[in-house]
Parts: structure tokens; C-alpha cells; sequence
């Protein structure tokens, strides 16, 4: 990467950046936390890994920008890259102008907690840098090349034509930055088929053809799918009408529920934080246990299913805190896929440093592989690719744009 690129990723009382340049190693970045509070601060680390804390009191949205961007300005960043999580129909990402941010807007029902935070920030940014090209990138767009069946919800039509009801999928630059690096440390380079795992706080799952998302764990909102931090991932629909029936339940607080209060944390009892459950079964929680074990099974039958999607699998890749981190998570998701001919090895397995990549397979069957993401640099590099795109296009002479 020949620029830096700024990558801001705003949420709703906070805000991550980083600066991106060409070696990740002098990666700038931090987070601005508790905004429009007395405690609100900014936390990260700066030139040459020092530590930086700075309290901001009562600061904004566009203040935090403006003090980050002031403590930025002599790296000379080229371009903002923004992270969206919903896109809509959108299939990669676009510069922001007047009619991509109001496609974001339009995007807001589908990430009513995101888009509107997202927006803030483009709008602080915006008024702050106006002669900065600016790029926004969506969590989305990666799996816009799902097919309709992989996409589509049995529910009547017009629920899809009016109303956009089907399948988005996210974490999208994840799964992307990690199936092209893995491709490329296997050997194969955007080619064949390969199973992502991404598991965070927030996890999803993801099949890749020749580089292209093909299907994808989370839906219409990053509720469906496996079990999560909080999140309870597939359930049954009529939950809703059971809860409202039986419990009297209204809507806010089953979705809440489904949210904020179940996954890990509801089914332990205890902690949404895998760490914390290994500890605590490892010391006999059976609460705990309980929840990894439905954690793993889910995940490799979310895993399994994919794999319909695929011509043939080639592997899988583990990523985010608990793929990158645990290796009793590996092993125990991979034991519950013997019949796909995973071979994983023990040794591979448990030694690999934390937070590198890695094969752990005994080299027979399809590759298993540890790549740690890298959202902020996929984002960046796609900033760069737009802006680069937008300035070729316009150096253009009029006939050749013609005939393009
Ligand atoms: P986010 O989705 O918020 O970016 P992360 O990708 O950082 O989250 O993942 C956070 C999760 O990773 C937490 O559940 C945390 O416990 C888990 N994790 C981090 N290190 C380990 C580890 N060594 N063993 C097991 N889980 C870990």
C-alpha cells in the first residue's frame, strides 16, 4: 500500500480508528469511549507502539474526530476509509457522496443500532475534511454474490421485492481478508473452496467458491446463525409467539433477550467471554461446559451446512479472538466433522503462537489453518482500490471513457 489510509469505524457512544499505511507493524490506532459522557476518553497506541490516554470530556462524535484527527494530520493521511455494517444492495464498497450516504440511510431498518452511528461519523468527517476522498466499506457487500437460493427466506414474495427481507450476511471483510490470505498461504490464490470461521464476541461462518462469498451463517441482521458472545444465533421463529403467549413478552424485550442476554452468556449463566467459561469448566461448571459444547456442535453444523454450498471443500480457516486464540475450540468444532476427513493435528494445533497464522492439519484431507484477521487493513486497501479507481476515471480523456 503506497498511502495511509485513515479507518474510522463509528458506534454509537464510541469510536475505533487506526492508520494504515504499508507495514502493519506501524499500525496507529485506538478508541475513542463513553462519548458524549464526563468520562469520555481516548484510548490506543501511537508511533512506535507508545501507549496514549487522553481524556476528552463531554466530547462528541465530531470533536473525538477532530482531536484524533489533529493528533494524525502530520502522517498525512490520503483517504478516510469508513466501516458500514449494512450496505443494502450495495456490492462493494463506494465513495462517498450525497447518493451513496443516502443508500446508507435507506439501509438503516435493516442496522437501525449501526447505520445511524455510522452516518454520524461520515457527517462529522465529512464537515471536518471535506477535501479528503472518503470511501465507505460494508460488511455486506462481500456477500452480495450469494446465489437467490442461498439468499432468499421461504417467506411470501413481496416481503422480498417491497421490502427487502432476505439474507445480507456480515463480517464481510473479514471473511473476505481471510479466505484470500489463507487461499494464498495454501497455495491456491482465490481458488477452490474454503470454510471461514469467524468467532468473536460476534461469530458467523462462511463459504468461499474461487473467492466469492457463496453463502453465510448471519441473515437479515447479524442475529441468525451460530451461537455468540450474547447473541442466541438460530432458533426457532415461533420462540416469539410462545414468549408473547405464555410469558406476555412484548417484541423490545424478546429481541433484547435474543440479543443481549443469551448465546454464552445465557446458556452459562455466567460470562459472555470464552475465556472465562474454559477457565470456569476446566474448574468443573457444568453451566459452562454446557455452553462451549453447544457452542462447538452449533458451529460445526453451521460449518457442514455451508459445505452445500461448495463444489468441493479444500479447508477451513479459524479466525477472530477464539479462532485466532483457543485451541480447544478448534479441536473440539473439528472433532464433530470426522466424516469430512479433517485430520487435525494435536501438536499443530496446540503450538501455534497466539495471534499467528499457521497450518494444523497432519496434511491429509482438507487444510485446517489458523489467519488472523485483519478488518482495518482489508478496509483500508479496498479505501485505496476506490480511490485510486476514482482517479483514474477521471484522468481519463472523454472518448476513452466513452467507449469503457
Ligand atoms: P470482537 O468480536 O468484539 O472483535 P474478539 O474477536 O476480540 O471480539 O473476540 C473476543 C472473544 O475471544 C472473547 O470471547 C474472548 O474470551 C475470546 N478469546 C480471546 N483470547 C482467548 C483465548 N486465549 N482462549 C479462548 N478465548 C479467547
Amino acid at each position: 500500500m503506497s498511502t495511509s489510509v485513515l479507518v474510522i469505524n463509528c458506534g454509537s457512544s464510541s469510536i475505533k480508528y487506526a492508520l494504515v499505511s504499508e507495514r502493519r507493524e506501524d499500525r496507529i490506532f485506538g478508541l475513542a469511549e463513553n462519548l458524549g459522557s464526563a468520562d469520555a476518553r481516548i484510548k490506543g497506541v501511537t508511533t512506535g507502539g507508545a501507549e496514549l490516554e487522553l481524556s476528552i470530556p463531554h466530547a462528541g462524535h465530531e470533536k473525538a474526530l477532530e482531536t484524533i484527527l489533529e493528533r494524525l494530520s502530520h502522517h498525512n493521511p490520503q483517504a478516510i476509509g469508513h466501516r458500514v455494517v449494512h450496505g443494502g444492495t450495495l456490492t462493494k464498497a463506494e465513495l462517498l457522496t450525497p447518493e451513496i450516504i443516502e443508500r446508507i440511510r435507506e439501509a438503516t431498518p435493516l442496522a437501525p443500532l449501526h447505520n445511524p452511528a455510522h452516518l454520524v461519523g461520515i457527517d462529522a468527517t465529512m464537515r471536518l475534511f471535506p477535501e479528503l476522498p472518503q470511501v465507505a466499506v460494508f460488511d455486506t457487500a462481500f456477500h452480495q454474490t450469494m446465489p437467490s437460493h442461498a439468499y432468499r427466506y421461504a417467506l411470501p414474495k413481496f416481503l422480498y421485492t417491497q421490502h427487502n427481507v432476505r439474507r445480507y450476511g456480515f463480517h464481510g471483510t473479514s471473511h473476505a481478508y481471510v479466505s484470500e490470505r489463507g487461499s494464498m498461504l495454501a497455495g491456491s490464490f482465490k481458488q477452490g473452496g474454503w470454510l471461514t470461521a469467524h468467532l468473536g464476541n460476534g461469530s458467523s461462518t462462511c463459504a468461499i467458491w474461487n473467492g466469492q462469498s457463496v453463502d453465510t451463517s448471519m441473515g437479515l441482521t447479524p442475529l441468525e446463525g451460530v451461537v455468540m458472545g450474547t447473541r442466541s444465533g438460530d432458533v426457532d421463529p415461533s420462540i416469539h409467539s410462545f414468549l408473547a403467549s405464555n410469558l406476555g413478552w412484548d417484541i423490545y424485550k424478546i429481541d433484547k433477550m435474543l440479543n443481549s442476554q443469551s448465546g454464552l452468556l445465557g446458556l452459562s449463566d455466567l460470562s459472555n467471554d470464552m475465556r472465562t467459561l474454559i477457565e470456569a469448566s476446566e474448574q468443573g461448571n457444568e453451566d459452562a461446559a454446557l455452553a462451549i459444547e453447544v457452542f462447538c456442535y452449533r458451529l460445526a453444523k453451521s460449518l457442514a451446512g455451508l459445505s452445500c454450498g461448495l463444489p468441493r471443500i479444500d479447508g477451513l480457516f479459524f479466525t477472530g479472538g477464539i479462532g485466532e486464540n483457543s485451541a480447544y475450540i478448534r479441536e473440539k468444532t473439528v472433532s464433530y466433522l470426522p466424516h469430512f476427513g479433517f485430520n487435525l493435528s494435536k501438536d499443530l494445533n496446540n503450538n501455534l503462537k497466539r495471534g499467528t497464522e499457521g497450518r494444523i492439519d497432519h496434511g491429509t484431507g482438507p487444510q485446517i489453518w489458523v489467519v488472523p484477521t485483519d478488518e482495518e487493513g482489508r478496509i483500508a486497501k479496498e479505501t485505496e482500490h476506490v480511490v485510486n479507481e476514482v482517479s483514474a476515471t477521471a484522468k481519463k480523456p472523454d472518448a476513452e471513457i466513452a467507449i469503457a
